[in-house]
């Protein structure tokens, strides 16, 4: 018989756990460095939505998701500083889980398939440093976005927290101001998912204090009402800065990728999980080939980056392309006048981001 040959993954975010999850399925050895622990709140609008369900129920993970309490969500409502949709209906439903719950649901099935987990584990990246050629064999990179300082001028960061006693007008409410977008969505036990992105400009001198007042939204808004009565987990309050919406190719990267260590999807398509667990599928036969001697490591890496180039362009095209016209004031309105009065637009903009 055939020795295997180990393979490493660093990060153990969706995508580096879904990977390992499917290689160990498949009899591989899988050991996974993750530099956090478990359970932890992450900045994330826990909405699940697009093709990437597919590939948790090829992986039998989504019943395990549902078990765990995952929310369906089957209508969404958009809001301006003027106008707002009545609730739609989803081309196709969404779930909505806490990211406290789901990566410990994933660290554990990965462990229970006898992949070895080491937390509190920092892996050395090599990002786009070091030549393809030396790069390390049966590596893959799932450490998440790639931290980045600004982009024309504005600094982009991202708020999250879970609250109680907020009742909905949907199962998604997406509420867009000059300064960004905050979502809200059910998530499991009851709780209301509310997370942001924001632009911050220089002089814009927003204090740590001011966070959570950022994600209450503008003053007289109808985010604002919504959240009138909430009471906040301040446990589940999280941040993250540095974000890069700018779209990479995968065949760009020096290592081998795979999720937000590829690129990042503008967050308002709900599509960057669903990213993570496909890219982590695409990874999958390439990578068995590889532990079995079948094909070099550089194939394995190349037909990696091509498949999931292949599956994301498009989809990361147009996402730019809706996140700048969401955040172009003037274009608000009538985005949200769009989404209220045209079915065909509605459907165009969810499905081709999806
Ligand atoms: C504001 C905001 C809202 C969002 N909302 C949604 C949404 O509603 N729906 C959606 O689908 N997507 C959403 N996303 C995107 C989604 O969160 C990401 O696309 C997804 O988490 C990517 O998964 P990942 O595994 O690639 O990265 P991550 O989930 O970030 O995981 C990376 C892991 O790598 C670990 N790590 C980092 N460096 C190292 C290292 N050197 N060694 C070892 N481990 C390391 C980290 O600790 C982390 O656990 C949102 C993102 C933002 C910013």
């Amino acid at each position: 018989m055939k020795t295997l040959k180990p393979i490493t993954i660093a990060g153990g975010g969706l995508a580096g756990l879904t990977l390992g999850i499917g290689l160990r399925r498949r009899g591989l050895p899988v050991t996974l460095r993750e530099a956090g622990h478990y359970p932890r709140h992450r900045v994330c609008g826990e909405f699940i939505s697009g093709r990437g369900q597919e590939t948790l129920a090829r992986l039998g993970l989504r019943a395990r998701l549902e078990s765990a309490g995952a929310v369906r969500a089957d209508t969404a409502a958009f809001f301006s500083a003027s106008l707002a949709t009545e609730p739609r209906q989803l081309p196709t439903p969404a779930i909505c889980l806490s990211r406290f719950v789901m990566d410990q649901l994933l660290a554990d099935e990965f462990q229970m398939l006898g992949g070895e987990l080491h937390v509190g584990d920092h892996a050395s990246a090599c990002s786009d440093g070091p030549k393809p050629e030396l790069q390390p064999e049966g590596r893959v990179r799932a450490t998440g976005r790639q931290a980045q300082a600004g982009e024309n001028g504005a600094r982009w960061f991202g708020l999250k927290a879970h609250a109680r006693k907020v009742s909905l007008t949907a199962d998604l409410e997406m509420h867009v101001s000059p300064r960004g977008y905050v979502g809200l969505c059910r998530v499991n036990g009851g709780a209301v998912n509310v997370c942001g992105l924001f632009r911050r400009r220089a002089g814009d001198g927003d204090r740590p204090a001011d966070r959570l007042e950022l994600l209450r939204g503008p003053t007289g808004s109808r985010l604002r009402q919504r959240l009138a009565t909430a009471e906040f987990d301040e446990s589940s309050f999280c941040a993250i800065a540095g974000l890069s919406l700018r779209p990479h190719r995968a065949v760009a990267r020096a290592e081998c990728c795979i999720g937000d260590a590829i690129t990042m999807i503008p967050p308002v398509t709900g599509n960057g999980m669903s990213m993570a667990f496909e890219s982590a599928e695409l990874a999958i036969e390439p990578l068995a080939a590889w532990s079995r001697g079948e094909v070099s490591w550089a194939e394995a890496q190349s037909q990696i980056a091509r498949r999931c180039d292949n599956a994301f362009a498009r989809r990361l095209a147009w996402a730019r392309w809706l996140q700048r016209c969401l955040l172009t004031p003037p274009l608000q309105n009538a985005l949200v006048a769009f989404a209220a009065h045209s079915d065909w637009f509605w459907r165009m903009a969810f499905e081709k981001t999806r």
